[in-house]
C-alpha cells in the first residue's frame, strides 16, 4: 500500500484515540477521528464528574514521544506516597519509591482535552464530534456513524482502530462476524464506585496532604482520594454492588450516615455532602474485558480499553492504552508501513501484556483495600524500600 494513500479511521476520541491519532498523523497518515460525544471543551459533557487518574512512567513515556510531557506535567500533581487513614483517623505514610519517584494525579478531562487540542493542530487529522459508530463492514471498511443532524453518515478508509472504550462498538461488531474464531468476555466486578469531593480551603489550599494518594482501606471496600490542582480532591468510594455492606444495602440516609461515621471518621467532615451524594448518585460498574484476536481482517484493530478494560486498582488502564499507542507507533516505523506485519506484531506484543496487567490490577484490590491497612504488610514494604 502506498503510505500516502492510507486513510485511517479511529472510533473514539478518548485519551487513547486522541494520542493514537497524533502518533499516526506524525507518521504521514490521514486520520479521521470520530467521537460519539460533543466536544468537552465547548459543552459540559461530564455532568459534574471530575475523574482524575494516576499517570505513571509507561504513560509519560508515550506522552514524551509526542512532546507533550511538559505541558501535561504543568497540570499534574506528583504523589510521592500513599497515605493510609485508619478508622481512628491515624495516618501511615508509604513512599512509592526512592529519590522523589512519584505517580502523578491528572484530570481525565484535562488530559483528554489537551490531546484533542494537539490532534487539532495536526494538518492530517480531521476530528468529527457527535459521530457515533453504528455499523462497520469489516471487508470494505465502510463505516456508518449516527449524527444528531445528518442521520447516518458513511465514511471509507483503509484501516480502522476501535479506541471506543470498555463497551466498544467495534469489538461488539467484530464478535458478530461469521467464520471468525473470537474468544471474548466482559466480567463485572463485585464492586461499583461513586465519586465524592473534598473542596479546597477558602484560600485555595488542599485540606489534606497534597502530594499523596490517600487511602481509607476497609478490607471489603475502600475510599481513595487524589489531589486536583484547584485545591480539591476527587474521592472514589469502591463498595460491593450487592450484599451485606453494599450500595444496595445502604438504602437510607441513616444507614449511609452511620456507614461514613464508622468507617471514614476523619474524611467525613472534609467531604462535601457525602450522604446526599451517595443517595443521589447511581454507582458505576467496574468491568474486565478480554478478547482475542485484537485484529480482524488485517485492517481493524482494537486499542486501549476496547481491547483490555481493567479495574482501576492498579492505576494502569490509561497508562497501558498509551503504551499500546507508543508500541504501535514504533512498529509502524520498524515495519515501514506494512500494516499486515504491523498489526500482527502489535497483537503479538501487546495482548500478553494486556492480560498480565488486567490480572495485576484485579489482585491489587486486596493490596489497596486490605493489606495497605495491615501493619505487618506496611512494615515489610518499608523494609523492602530501605
Ligand atoms: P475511554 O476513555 O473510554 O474513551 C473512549 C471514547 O470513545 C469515549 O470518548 C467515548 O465517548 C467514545 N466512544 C464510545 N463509543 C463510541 C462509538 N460507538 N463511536 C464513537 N466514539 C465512541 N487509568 C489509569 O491509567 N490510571 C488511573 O489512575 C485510573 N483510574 C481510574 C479510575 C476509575 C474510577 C476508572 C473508572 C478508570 C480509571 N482508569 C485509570 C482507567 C482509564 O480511565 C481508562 O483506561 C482510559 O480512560 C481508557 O481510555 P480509552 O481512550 O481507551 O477509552
Amino acid at each position: 500500500m502506498d503510505k500516502q494513500m492510507e486513510n485511517i479511521t479511529i472510533a473514539g476520541a478518548g485519551p487513547v484515540g486522541a494520542l493514537l491519532a497524533v502518533m499516526l498523523a506524525r507518521q504521514g497518515y490521514r486520520v479521521d477521528l470520530f467521537e460519539s460525544r460533543a466536544d468537552s471543551r465547548k459543552a459540559n459533557i461530564y455532568q459534574g464528574k471530575s475523574i482524575n487518574l494516576a499517570l505513571s512512567d509507561r504513560g509519560w513515556l508515550a506522552l514524551e514521544a509526542v512532546g507533550v510531557g511538559d505541558t501535561i506535567r504543568e497540570h499534574a500533581i506528583p504523589m510521592y506516597c500513599r497515605v493510609m487513614h485508619d478508622t481512628q483517623g491515624q495516618l501511615t505514610r508509604l513512599p512509592y519509591g526512592q529519590d522523589e519517584q512519584a505517580i502523578w494525579s491528572v484530570s481525565r478531562a484535562g488530559i483528554n482535552e489537551q490531546l484533542i487540542s494537539l490532534a487539532e493542530q495536526e494538518p492530517l487529522i480531521n476530528i468529527h464530534f457527535e459521530h457515533r459508530l453504528a455499523e462497520l463492514d469489516f471487508d470494505s471498511l465502510e463505516a456508518r456513524f449516527s449524527t444528531k443532524d445528518s442521520g447516518l453518515v458513511t465514511h471509507n478508509s483503509d484501516l480502522l482502530f476501535g479506541a471506543d472504550g470498555t463497551f466498544s462498538k467495534v469489538r461488539r461488531l467484530a464478535q458478530e462476524l461469521p467464520r471468525q474464531r473470537i474468544s471474548h468476555s466482559l466480567e463485572y466486578m463485585p464492586q461499583s464506585y461513586i465519586e465524592l469531593t473534598i473542596e479546597p480551603n477558602a484560600d485555595g489550599s488542599h485540606k489534606m496532604e497534597k502530594n499523596a494518594l490517600h487511602i481509607w482501606p476497609r478490607k471489603a471496600f475502600m475510599l481513595i482520594a487524589l489531589p486536583n490542582t484547584d485545591g480539591s480532591f476527587t474521592c472514589t468510594l469502591f463498595l460491593d454492588q450487592e450484599g451485606d455492606t453494599s450500595f444496595e444495602s445502604l438504602d437510607s440516609e441513616e444507614k449511609v450516615t452511620a456507614f461514613f461515621e464508622q468507617n471514614f471518621t476523619d474524611a467525613l467532615p472534609l467531604l462535601s455532602n457525602p450522604v446526599d451524594a451517595f443517595m443521589s448518585k447511581a454507582a458505576s460498574p467496574l468491568c474486565l474485558v478480554h478478547i482475542y484476536p485484537w485484529v480482524f481482517n488485517n485492517k481493524v484493530g482494537l486499542i486501549g480499553d476496547a481491547a483490555h478494560a481493567m479495574v482501576p486498582f492498579y492505576g494502569q488502564g490509561m497508562n497501558c492504552g498509551f503504551e499500546d499507542c507508543r508500541v504501535l507507533s514504533e512498529l509502524v516505523a520498524q515495519h515501514e508501513g506494512n500494516w499486515e506485519s504491523i498489526l500482527a506484531a502489535y497483537q503479538r506484543e501487546r495482548k500478553p501484556n494486556g492480560d498480565a496487567i488486567i490480572e495485576l490490577a484485579k489482585r491489587n484490590f486486596v493490596e489497596m483495600s486490605d493489606l495497605s491497612g495491615d501493619s505487618n504488610f506496611l512494615l515489610r514494604k518499608k523494609i523492602e524500600q530501605q
